[in-house]
């Protein structure tokens, strides 16, 4: 295929010239050329602004005029221009040059080789400069249209290209630009001072300085190479404000409470271990104290969780005003929380800070319009060490803290070693009663109740026994709290409901007493569980003695929350028929108005009252007890009677029933058959009961 003719203006005002030059072109063979003809500089400059010419050829001299008044009117135009003189002399050619001229041809030396090769030369040199041009073009519109500061400097940082976006981030003027360094820009804080440093820092944190003087972060990609005239940077300059606060956000998100904001688990165990490594540079005492709120189940339960909530907010405050800036206080979970104590000089500064913590407790709370006294029991563990795991440091605060809870609450324990043992018996003990349990090793022992007057059993109170293969027979203090604490209180109270039930129907067979009752403890973990009223009504049907041979003896702390579901669950319980017992009256802290709003049937008087009879106070108020009782309805038992002073004393004033080591202790069942035969033999003998006692070498009943 024929390539297109190359369009050629000529300006050339002599037509000999023009003959001369028009023939060298037409002798060319490989190239066609269409040439315009122009004889004016004002012609010549109006075709090559029309850009439809692959060249100018310009005569030097045009009348008054020359080829360089074109050259220096069509400078921005891309149209390559040649000048034809008439004689070659070194001045023009300099002035030809400087014109922009892409080449310069002597008249008489226009050969046809030499003419098509200057002006393929010209030519070509004018496309590429054509493409370069547009390509730089394409790139400056990429980088003025990117929202990252994009700066070009030298080596010593000066700025040399910019875009609109660099001198927005900066606050910079475009005059203002040429005269400054990409180092007063951005720094990374380390006082760099040439842009290699930077380019190390450039990884880490940086810092953005705007023109008014105010920074922000940014983050920064450098890089450089070799130019012509020296090693040339880039950089891509990013405002990351946006960034790096969402990315704080995460960071408090993944390591704080969102409900309090103070430090989590994670933080503080980060926290605690950082402490500990600095005990090496600096030696002092980290304490960490351990701290869970008393009886919070019982507010959340009976509150709300919102009101549960405020809670831990109010305390968290609290706690947080206890320590210094750098301390920290971290909620673990639930209602536990910890606190650091650091850079301490004294180890004892972590029991001060204990102190404190106790005290800022006592106020009390304002939840819901009700003010609310909230305890706590805290577990110290401190440590001058820096060889201590962190984790170490915190189960010992945390086993400290189990130690207060079991000295009575509201109160500090520090870690001593033997609490390990003590925690360690405890585990063994807990998987020891599992175990129990499922063995029957937990059976019921009987405590007869009597009437006072008579001196008759007529029932008795079902406590748990422990028929341990290796210490023998434990009674409920060694085991009733682990089981209260780990929920198997449930499983045993069951056993015991069970035993008791279907023991009381044998009996009342076997001797033919219809009136006997039996008495089983019911712990507020059982009333909580849902399936207790099933299970007693099981117990019933499954023994087949009728409901009201049965007594659940319940304490006080139960009745502070008589809206609950526990309490909706005791009128169930009382609907069966089943009467309900107040266990250990006396000893709570409640106010006395449950008493009528209960189902209960029976009271039993503290044996801390019982023991203080014989003074004059304590008789006054047995006696008051004794009287609120009955004017309420209930039967009255006496419990821990051990005298029988006391017993005369009960008597005196009216009270019907009782039990007591007085009487007998607690027994197991084959014993109280032994009892309750010879009881029988003596009624059925006729036998005048008084009489009979005091001859009787078991002595169920003694008086004088
Ligand atoms: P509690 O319900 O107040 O039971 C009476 C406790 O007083 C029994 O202790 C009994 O042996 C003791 N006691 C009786 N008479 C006297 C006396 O004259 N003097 C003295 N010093 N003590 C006397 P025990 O059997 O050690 O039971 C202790 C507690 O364990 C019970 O107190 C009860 O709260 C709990 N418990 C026992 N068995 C069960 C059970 O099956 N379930 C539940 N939930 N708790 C139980
Ligand atoms: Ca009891
Ligand atoms: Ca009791």
């Amino acid at each position: 295929m024929e390539s297109p003719p190359t369009r050629v203006l000529l300006l050339e005002d002599d037509e000999d010239d023009k003959f001369l030059t028009s023939e060298a072109l037409h002798d060319v063979r490989r190239t066609r050329y269409e040439i315009t003809w122009v004889t004016t500089v004002e012609r010549a400059i109006a075709e090559i602004r029309t850009g439809e010419h692959d060249v100018a050829l310009l005569d030097y001299r045009v009348g008054a005029n020359t080829g360089l008044d074109v050259l220096s009117a069509v400078k921005d135009c891309p149209v390559p221009c040649i000048l034809l003189t008439g004689q070659r002399d070194h001045e023009t050619d300099v002035a030809a040059m400087e014109a922009g001229a892409a080449d310069y041809m002597v008249k008489d030396d226009l050969s046809s080789d030499a003419i098509e090769r200057s002006i393929r030369y010209a030519v070509e040199r004018a496309n590429s400069l054509r493409e370069l041009r547009e390509s730089e073009l394409r790139f400056r519109v990429v980088v003025e249209s990117a929202t990252d500061g994009i700066i070009l400097t030298d080596d010593r940082g000066k700025l040399l290209t910019w875009n609109e976006s660099a001198l927005r981030l900066f606050g910079l003027t475009t005059a203002h630009a040429p005269e400054t360094g990409l180092l007063e820009l951005v720094s990374s804080g380390q006082g760099d001072r040439d842009l290699l440093e930077l380019l190390d820092a450039a990884q880490g944190d940086l810092t953005g300085r705007r023109a008014d003087g105010s920074s922000f972060p940014v983050s920064l990609s450098l890089s450089n190479w070799e130019g012509v005239h020296g090693r040339l940077w880039s950089a891509i300059i990013r405002d990351v404000t946006t960034q790096k606060s969402m990315e704080d956000r995460l960071v408090r998100q993944a390591f704080h409470d969102p409900l309090t904001g103070l430090a989590n688990r994670a933080l503080f165990a980060n926290r605690v271990a950082h402490a500990i490594v600095r005990l090496q540079r600096r030696p002092g005492a980290v304490g960490v104290l351990f701290l869970d709120l008393d009886d919070f189940k019982r507010i959340n339960d009976s509150m709300g969780h919102a009101a549960g909530d405020d809670l831990l907010t109010a305390v968290s405050e609290r706690l947080a005003n206890c320590v210094r800036n750098n301390d920290t206080v971290a909620r673990l979970g639930g209602d536990e929380f910890a606190v650091l104590v650091e850079d301490a000089e004294d180890p004892k500064t972590a029991m001060v800070v204990a102190g404190r913590i106790m005290r800022a407790m006592q106020p009390s709370f304002h939840l819901q319009n009700q003010e609310v006294e909230v305890s706590c029991s805290v577990g110290v563990a401190v440590t001058i060490n820096d060889t201590t795991r962190g984790p170490d440091l915190l189960r010992d605060a945390d086993v400290a803290m189990y130690a207060a809870k079991a000295r009575g609450k509201n109160c500090v324990e520090v870690f001593e070693d033997r609490m390990h043992t003590a925690i360690m018996d405890r585990v063994s003990l807990e998987s020891d009663l599992r175990r129990a349990v499922e063995r029957g090793e937990i059976v019921a022992h009987y405590q007869p109740i009597l009437n006072l007057h008579s001196g008759d059993i007529v029932g008795f109170e079902a406590l748990a026994r422990w028929e341990h293969p290796e210490r023998g027979l434990l009674g409920p203090a060694s085991f009733i709290d682990v089981a209260e604490a780990n929920g198997m209180i449930v499983a045993i109270g069951k056993v015991i409901l069970d035993s008791a039930c279907a023991q009381l129907r044998e009996w009342r067979s076997q001797f033919g007493s219809q009136n006997l009752t039996v008495s089983v403890n019911l712990s507020n973990r059982q009333i909580e569980d849902d399936a207790i009223v099933d299970t007693i009504q099981d117990a019933i049907v499954g023994s087949g003695i009728p409901p009201d041979a049965l007594v659940l003896e319940i304490t006080e702390s139960l009745m502070l929350n008589r809206a609950g579901p526990s309490a909706d669950r005791l009128k169930k319980i009382a609907e069966t028929g089943v009467r309900i017992a107040i266990d250990d009256f006396g000893t709570g802290y409640s106010s006395l108005s449950y008493l009528q709003d209960l189902p209960l049937s029976v009271l039993k008087v503290d044996r801390a009252f019982i023991s203080r009879i014989d003074e004059a106070k304590g008789r006054a108020l047995v006696e008051a007890i004794l009287a609120m009782s009955k004017s309420l309805g209930l039967s009255t038992i006496a419990e821990g009677v051990e005298s029988s002073d006391q017993l005369a004393a009960l008597n005196t004033f009216g009270c019907s029933y009782g039990q007591g080591y007085l009487f007998a202790k607690p027994l197991a069942a084959p014993e109280v058959e032994r009892i309750l035969n010879r009881q029988a033999r003596l009624a059925t003998e006729g036998i005048d009961a008084e009489h009979a006692r005091e001859a009787d070498p078991d002595r169920l009943f003694q008086s004088k």
